[in-house]
């Protein structure tokens, strides 16, 4: 696989040494978590689980995978639970400062929710929107930049972004 050619990625993340090829999941979004495994799931982390929560918490969190908040609300819409855009921006805000969910900023505009909490990095396609997980450990940081005195890194979130090549 092929470094998208823009030096966005040593610009701003250092330098990558080794990508292997990625493997890809297929994305869909109709499954669901059980309401009352949601509800338990949000008390736990000490959220009030209120009924939009639950709804939103059974739609995110029933499986891996990446929603925006627009397809979050699609999907609770045709599931005959319709949640106001303001509730899902608040909850999905919610969710990820209390580390139930990830927040990626994979394009200028576009954030979306990863219900994989663990360390993992992506690919993003530009052409499609697709969001892919990439294995752990297939994407290696050898170098950073000197940090401000007194910071730590807090965590290394990569995003490659590829688009299709034209051909001549
Ligand atoms: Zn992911």
């Amino acid at each position: 696989m092929a470094i998208p050619d823009d030096g966005a990625y040593t610009r701003n993340r250092g330098h990558i040494v080794a990508v292997r090829e990625p493997k890809l999941a297929s994305e869909t979004a109709e499954a669901r978590m059980c309401r009352d495994d949601a509800a338990a799931l949000l008390r736990k982390i000490g959220i009030n689980p209120t009924a939009q929560r639950i709804e939103i918490a059974s739609v995110l969190l029933a499986r891996p995978q990446h929603l925006c908040a627009d397809e979050l609300r699609q999907v609770l819409a045709r599931t005959g639970t319709p949640v106001s855009k303001a509730t899902v921006y608040n909850t999905l805000g919610l969710f990820a400062r209390e580390g139930l969910v990830r927040e990626l900023f994979v394009d200028s505009g576009k954030v979306v929710y990863d219900s994989n909490t663990t360390c993992h990095d992506h690919i993003y396609d530009v052409d499609t929107g697709v969001l892919t997980d990439i294995e752990p450990g297939t994407v290696a940081v050898e170098a950073l930049p000197t940090l401000p005195a007194g910071t730590r890194v807090e965590g290394i979130d990569v995003v490659i972004r590829i688009s299709r090549v034209q051909r001549a």
